[in-house]
């Protein structure tokens, strides 16, 4: 099982899926060229490849695993974290200031993908600190930066996110752990915490927690909660790991997928409490963990991505070896590729249909993060910020849900042999599963895009977006290409369908919630088919008028709005009418 960065299908989407090409032009990310992008993703692809790919069977057979509280992870593993953090790539997106190489987010997420494609329990450590080195940036007191903040850009310290607790999941707001305050201005913290990636590990020397907690006096709920930095070791006067802090590892879990990234059941406050550092403000630790998470979001969304590229890489070159029965025209004594049959030539497509729709998808999100954060103009800056906000819930849970799909058609297309661990397509099947639980699970991101994220701006960031999306379809209509067969009105329609379901969900948000959360989850599907086929009709536009690849480009982007994005129709059905169903199912759930 191999993994190779699909780097001119990642330039083609950066550069037309996402429109990088203009915004390079624009100025706002400097004297960036496009040249300089692909040379980076060019050593990430080799990184990848060669480094980070060959822990993925490890990691699965042999796994993390703890001994006394001391987490090993498994052969080999340390020696690649050091190769990849010696090569820069944990601070790629960071601010020079603290060692950083200050890209783009964009470049940052096209170079996730890849370790994610490469090896996804590797992947899921660093895409935390670097959501970490975000809160502390963002929000962190001068003093707090200055101690932590280069070793978690070099990457020589990993950060970590805790937030759940046994009862505390998707409601955050319900969470114990506790933080007391000490007189010389730090914190005491006290409780458990569960299912925390890499809480500790032997990649590096210290481990700094970024940890929710609340205070004695904090009112209730979301509203009371704080976010502190409890490093493992406390640090010496030198800015040196010193002493043990009071937080330790109790156990690791025994998990479906991800076996080589050590799922961690985390104990504070054995002695007494561990030395915690507020940041921020006290009680709005949640607005600093939103930084953290949604960079985050879109990290997990491009493992999606990452794994369903490498599950239809490994489909399609099995598909292209393993012969079985005939191809229409053989003779007798033949036996066709079983990639000649139609059926499995279905399922090979939608797979890179899937997969290239669910890239450009992140790829555009990250972008509108780059430009909002570094666009001179403020209304620009604001405008950009509320399409990330809109995009975020896309990039996440359309791409975990069809990294489920993907690898599981890529088991599909093995037959018996993708049931059998050898082959690895099992593998990724099982890995690709908790993408779509973590970071906030898909249907909190759906609830999310219909009840935060629709009404942003008063309605005007998804109106613009539609906006936007209308154009390309137009623009398809106007080639009147016969190579995109029925490409313009499959995606009119669709738009359509998503127009109609948006107006129809803001309504139910004023007058029927729950009628508007029955249909979130479908409506982000329907959302995510309705864009992916938009940017994929850009790129094939963009193909046909460049003359680069076209007949591939074309042939993906008609296959996606004519197989994939007429699903529009039957889910603004299910989101406008079948939610009655939903709410009145009472007796059909009684067991
Ligand atoms: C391998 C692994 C690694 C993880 N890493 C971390 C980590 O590093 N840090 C960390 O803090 N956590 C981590 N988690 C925890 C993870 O973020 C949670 O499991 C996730 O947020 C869901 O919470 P839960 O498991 O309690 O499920 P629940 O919240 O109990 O949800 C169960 C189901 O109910 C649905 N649901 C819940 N509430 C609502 C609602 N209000 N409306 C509609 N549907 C709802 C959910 O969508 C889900 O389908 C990890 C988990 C795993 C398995």
């Amino acid at each position: 099982m191999t993994y190779h960065a699909p780097l001119p299908d990642m330039s083609f989407a950066l550069k037309y899926g996402a429109s990088l090409l203009p915004a390079l032009e624009e100025g706002f990310l400097g004297d960036l060229t496009m040249d300089d992008v692909e040379a980076v993703l060019t050593e990430a692809g080799r990184m990848a490849a060669e480094v980070i790919a060959p822990l993925d069977r490890v990691g699965d057979r042999i796994g993390a695993s703890i001994k006394d509280g001391v987490v090993t992870t498994a052969p080999g593993w340390k020696e690649a974290y050091d190769a990849w953090r010696k090569g820069g790539w944990n601070g790629l997106a960071s601010p020079a200031e603290w060692g950083g190489q200050g890209l783009p987010q964009i470049v940052n997420a096209a170079c996730t993908e890849m370790w994610n494609g490469a090896c996804m329990a590797f992947g899921v450590g660093p895409l935390l600190t670097m959501g970490a080195i975000d809160a502390l940036d963002a929000h962190g007191s001068d003093t707090l930066k200055r101690a932590y903040l280069e070793k978690l850009v070099t990457g020589e310290w990993m950060g970590t996110m805790h937030l759940t607790e046994p009862q505390a999941g998707s409601d955050v707001g319900a969470l114990r752990t506790r933080a007391e305050r000490a007189p010389d201005g730090t914190y005491r913290i006290t409780g458990q915490k569960i299912f925390i990636t890499y809480g500790e590990h032997d990649l590096t020397d210290n481990i700094i927690h970024f940890v929710l907690a609340r205070l004695p006096d904090a009112p209730p709920g979301t509203r009371g909660i704080s976010l502190f930095l409890v490093p493992k070791f406390l640090l010496k006067a030198d800015g040196s790991p010193g002493a043990r802090n009071d937080v330790r590892a109790h156990s690791i879990e025994h998990k479906l997928g991800i076996h080589g990234s050590p799922t961690c059941t985390m104990v504070f406050g054995d002695k007494g409490g561990a030395v915690g550092f507020v940041i921020g403000e006290e009680n709005a630790g949640m607005a600093c963990m939103f930084t953290m998470m949604n960079r985050a979001r879109l990290a997990v969304g491009l493992q999606g991505v990452g794994i369903a590229e490498r599950a239809t890489q490994q489909a399609t070159a099995y598909a292209r070896e393993r012969k079985q029965g005939r191809a229409t025209g053989m003779s007798a004594k033949e036996s066709a590729p079983i990639i000649a049959h139609p059926d499995v030539r279905r399922m090979l497509i939608t797979m890179r249909a899937l997969t290239q729709a669910a890239r450009s998808i992140c790829y555009a999100t990250a972008l509108a993060l780059d430009r909002a954060e570094r666009s001179s103009d403020k209304a620009e800056r604001e405008t950009a910020h509320a399409r990330a906000s809109l995009l975020t819930p896309l990039a996440k849970a359309f791409s975990t849900d069809i990294g489920i799909e993907v690898t599981s058609l890529g088991v599909q297309v093995h037959g018996g042999m993708g049931f059998i661990e050898e082959t690895g397509a099992a593998q990724l099947y099982r890995d690709a599963r908790i993408a779509a639980i973590y970071e906030g699970t898909n249907g909190i991101q759906a609830i999310d895009l219909v009840t935060r994220k629709l009404p942003l701006a008063g309605g005007t960031a998804v109106e613009s977006y539609l906006g936007e999306l209308r154009a390309i379809v137009e623009a398809v209509n106007a080639t009147n290409d016969p190579a995109l067969g029925w490409s313009g009105l499959r995606l009119e329609e669709a738009l359509d369908s998503l127009t109609r379901a948006t107006g129809w969900m803001m309504a139910s948000l004023e007058k029927d919630v729950d009628q508007a959360l029955a249909g979130a989850t479908p409506y982000l599907r329907l959302f995510s088919v309705a864009a992916g086929g938009c940017l994929l009709a850009q790129q094939a536009l963009a193909a046909l008028r460049l003359n680069s690849e076209a007949g591939a480009r074309v042939a993906l982007a008609r296959f996606f709005a004519e197989n994939i994005a007429v699903q529009a129709g039957a889910l603004e059905r299910s989101i406008v009418e079948g939610g009655g169903a939903v709410l009145s199912a009472d007796a059909a759930l009684v067991e």
